[in-house]
């Protein structure tokens, strides 16, 4: 196999050169010409039900099916090693799509390990969309599985803590039922949760894989058969994905590679220039903590989201928060520059009780500057304090 970044430049563009064009083609049409009654009832009834069409075969309507979609969802499952991927509007509208196709045939209890992001947590803690949650530690996770679980959930890296679970042990826990691993912080270029025994990956695509803050979008990359059951949703509900958004990302998963090296460089640099800092209690970071070593042997790298905690709490936290000049106080991550937001007040608000994350909790999300100017940055907010 060649190499990721081989992969990432290449992926997903093989019909190019039979269309005569080197960038892939954005497909706009909303409906597309039938050849005839029949073609296009069979066509309909493939995508209605999940299937894929034959080269060449009308496509018959954008919310059943695009090319420029379709080539994005090629090169994701490429980099994440799954036979398929499925393109939404949003990573919620891809979590949303994913606990619909789960929860079938009277099953609908999902187990999660919490920290989740706090858009997952709200949804299951909800249960808006009918499923019934069990919250659960890893090593809780094999006593939580029952027979009606549809699903199990797990963030690693996790939001905004970046803790880190182990994926082989969590999938030999969960059994029978499917792990759903939500790899946004990770990235394919570091982590490919199928590899390690996951049913489903789920990314905000939004994140890292566009990468530079101007395509909302998500995608979970599965086997064929969680694949059909997702477009089915998919196409029924209609949470797709603009082919102009899947254009963009689609390109930035060529870049991918070198933009999270490079950001990770950075946030590897700041997590330790803050673990030294007088205002800062602790620093949540790959690179200073990784208890049960799964560096280098699950993740391939630390990444490039961070998280500290100043001494004074929430007020402290805020005084930083509104301080930062360079870097912009922002929710969202992985992309280019660099984020700082307040997870307890923003990301992870609606998370309940003793879940949610420390009022002195800042995330940051390192983007591409030099990581001497971020420092400088950071050291004035923090005298802030
Ligand atoms: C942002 C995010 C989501 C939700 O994705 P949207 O594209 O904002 O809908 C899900 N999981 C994680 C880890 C995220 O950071």
């Amino acid at each position: 196999m060649t190499a990721v970044d081989t992969r990432a430049v290449h992926a997903g563009r093989d019909d190019l050169a039979g269309l005569g064009v080197h960038v892939p083609p954005i497909d706009l049409s909303t409906t597309n010409p039938l050849p005839s009654v029949d073609a296009g009832g069979d066509a309909y009834e493939t995508l209605a039900t999940g299937g894929t069409l034959p080269t060449g075969a009308s496509a018959v309507y954008q919310r059943l099916w695009n090319p420029t979609v379709a080539r994005f969802e090629t090169a994701l499952a490429e980099l994440e090693g799954t036979a398929e991927a499925v393109a939404f509007a949003s990573g919620m509208a891809a979590l949303t799509a994913t606990l619909l196709a789960a929860t079938r045939d009277g099953k609908r209890h999902v187990v999660a390990v919490r920290p989740l992001y706090g858009g997952t947590d709200h949804v299951l803690a909800t249960g808006l969309l009918g499923t019934e949650v069990s919250w659960a530690r890893p090593d809780q996770v094999a006593a939580a599985v029952r027979p009606d679980t549809a699903l199990v959930i797990v963030e690693t890296p996790a939001n905004p803590t970046l803790d880190l679970v182990d994926i082989a042990a969590l999938a030999t826990a969960a059994g029978d039922a499917p792990l759903l691993v939500d790899n946004t912080v990770a990235t394919p270029v570091l982590q490919q949760p199928a590899r390690h025994g996951a049913a489903l990956v789920l990314h905000s695509a939004t994140k890292s894989i566009g990468g530079h803050g101007d395509v909302l979008a998500g995608a979970v990359a599965c086997d064929a058969g969680w694949a059909a059951r997702l477009r089915q949703v998919r196409a029924v509900t209609g949470a797709v994905l603009h082919p102009l958004g899947a254009y963009l990302l689609h390109r930035g998963l060529q870049t991918l590679p070198l933009r999270v090296r490079a950001q990770q460089a950075g946030a590897e640099k700041l997590a330790a220039w803050l673990a030294g800092h007088p205002a800062v209690a602790r620093v949540h970071h790959p690179s200073l903590h990784d208890p049960a070593g799964l560096v280098g042997r699950q993740l391939g790298g630390t990444g490039s989201l961070l998280a500290f905690e100043v001494r004074g709490g929430a007020p402290a936290a805020a005084a930083v928060a509104d301080a930062c000049r360079l870097i912009t106080h922002a929710v969202s991550l992985g992309g280019v520059d660099t984020l700082i937001q307040h997870p307890a007040s923003l990301t992870h608000r609606p998370v309940e009780g003793d879940a949610k994350p420390g009022g002195g909790l800042l995330r940051v999300s390192v983007g591409l500057e030099d990581p001497e100017d971020l420092r400088a940055d950071l050291a004035q907010a923090l005298s802030a304090i």
